[in-house]
C-alpha cells in the first residue's frame, strides 16, 4: 500500500487477516458484522462550527486525491454487492458542497439489493437540492442544528445562515426525505439550555430529534470530558418537561437510544458515544473522501483503497482489503481508557 500525503498525518498499518473466517461479509474478531457504510464526500464545509473546525478552515484535501464520482460509485457498489452493506449514508464535511452527488446517489440506489440511502448535511443548500436528491433516490436526511436562536447560530457556526437551515429542513420534508432527523450537539455554557426548545421545535415540525454527545474529534483538541454535556443531563432536562419512556430495550446496532415522548409516537434519541458507548453493537464501516477505509471513527490507522483502485485492482481484491480492515477493528473506541489517543483526522475529514 502506498502512503501518500493527505494533508493530515495518518498512521497506516496492515490489518491482521490471519484468523479471518471465509465469509464474504465484513465480520470482525468480536462477532460484529458491518452493514452500515458512511461515505464522506468532501472534507470542506460552508460552516465553521466551533467544535468542529477553526474559523480559517482546515488544510483541505487536494482535489486529485479525492475520489471521483465514478470511483466513489464503484466502491459503494463493491460494498453493497460483495460485502453485504445494506445502508449507505453520505456525509462530510458538507456533502452538498460536492457537485454531482445526485449521480452517485442514483448509482447507489440502482444497486441490487438496493441499500437504504441517506445523508447527513448542515442543510445550508438543502432547500435548492432536496427535490433532486429525492428524485435520485435518496431516502432521507439528517440535518444538523444546534440552536434555534439566529444570533447563537451565527456564533456557533460563524455564519449567519439559520434561515437557510430551516428552509432546507422544510424542503426535505416536502420532498419526502423523511423522517427528517435533526442532529444537535449541546455545549456547556453555549446552548445547553436548548434541549427542551429543540425538542419542541422538532415535535411541532414533524422532525425526529437526536442529541449527540460531543466527542474528542475536533482538530483543535479542545474536547474536555469535564465540560461535555452528558446524555444523562440532557435526559434530565427533557424529563422535567416531557414524559420519556424507552422505546425498546434492544437498540441493535443503532447508536441512538430512543425514548417515546409523552407516550409517543414521537421519539427523541440520544447518541451517548462517550458515556454509554455502543461499540459492542457497532455495524459501521467508513470511507473517507480520499479513499481511505476506516473501521472506526476513532481508528488511528486506515487502509488506502484509492491507490489499488487507481492501479487497476479488481473488485474482489478491493473487497478483500475491505474485509481485512474490518477484521482488524478494535473492540471499542477507548475514549474512556487512560492513554486514549485522539485520531489525527478530525470529524469533518472522516465523515460524521
Ligand atoms: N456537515 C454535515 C453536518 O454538519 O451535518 C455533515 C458532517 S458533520 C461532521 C456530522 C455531524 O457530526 C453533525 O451533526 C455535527 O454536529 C457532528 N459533530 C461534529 N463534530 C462533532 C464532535 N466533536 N462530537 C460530536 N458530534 C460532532
Ligand atoms: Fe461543517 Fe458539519 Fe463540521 Fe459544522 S459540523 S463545521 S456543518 S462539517
Amino acid at each position: 500500500m502506498t502512503a501518500v500525503n493527505l494533508g493530515v498525518p495518518v498512521v497506516r498499518s496492515a490489518p491482521d487477516v490471519s484468523a479471518r473466517p471465509e465469509s464474504p461479509h465484513l465480520v470482525d474478531r468480536f462477532g460484529r458484522v458491518a452493514t452500515d457504510l458512511r461515505v464522506s464526500l468532501t472534507d470542506r464545509c460552508n460552516l465553521r462550527c466551533t467544535y468542529c473546525m477553526p474559523a480559517e478552515g482546515l488544510d483541505w484535501l487536494p482535489k486529485p486525491e479525492l475520489l471521483s464520482d465514478d470511483e466513489l460509485a464503484r466502491l459503494v457498489s463493491i460494498a453493497v454487492t460483495r460485502l453485504g452493506v445494506t445502508d449507505v449514508r453520505f456525509t462530510g464535511g458538507e456533502p452538498l458542497l460536492r457537485p454531482g452527488i445526485e449521480k452517485v446517489i442514483a448509482a447507489t440506489t440502482a444497486l441490487s439489493p438496493r441499500p437504504n440511502t441517506s445523508m447527513t448535511t448542515n442543510g445550508i443548500t438543502l432547500a435548492k437540492r432536496a427535490a433532486g436528491l429525492a428524485e435520485a433516490g435518496l431516502d432521507r436526511v439528517n440535518v444538523s442544528l444546534d440552536t434555534l436562536d439566529p444570533a447563537r447560530f451565527h456564533e456557533m457556526t460563524r455564519r449567519d445562515r439559520i434561515s437557510d437551515v430551516f428552509a432546507g429542513m422544510a424542503a426535505a420534508r416536502d420532498a419526502g426525505l423523511t423522517p427528517v432527523k435533526v442532529n444537535s450537539v449541546l455545549l456547556r455554557g453555549v446552548n445547553d439550555d436548548e434541549a427542551v426548545p429543540l425538542l419542541r421545535f422538532a415535535l411541532e415540525n414533524g422532525y425526529q430529534l437526536r442529541f449527540i454527545e460531543q466527542m474528542p474529534l475536533d482538530p483543535q483538541h479542545g474536547w474536555d470530558r469535564s465540560s461535555m454535556v452528558t446524555a444523562e443531563e440532557i435526559l434530565d432536562a427533557l424529563g422535567r418537561e416531557f414524559t420519556l419512556a424507552p422505546e425498546s430495550t434492544d437498540r441493535g446496532g443503532a447508536p441512538a437510544e430512543r425514548w417515546l415522548v409523552d407516550g409517543g409516537p414521537a421519539v427523541v434519541g440520544v447518541i451517548a458515544s462517550v458515556t454509554r458507548p455502543f461499540c459492542a453493537a457497532c455495524d459501521r464501516t467508513r470511507l473517507t473522501a480520499d479513499g481511505q477505509l476506516r473501521n472506526c471513527l476513532f481508528s488511528t490507522s486506515e487502509t488506502d483503497l484509492r491507490a489499488p483502485l487507481r492501479a487497476g485492482a479488481t473488485d474482489e481484491e478491493i473487497a478483500d482489503l475491505w474485509r481485512g480492515t474490518m477484521w482488524a477493528k478494535a473492540a471499542g473506541h477507548g475514549i474512556n481508557r487512560a492513554g486514549f489517543d485522539q485520531p489525527d483526522r478530525p470529524m469533518s475529514a472522516i465523515g460524521g
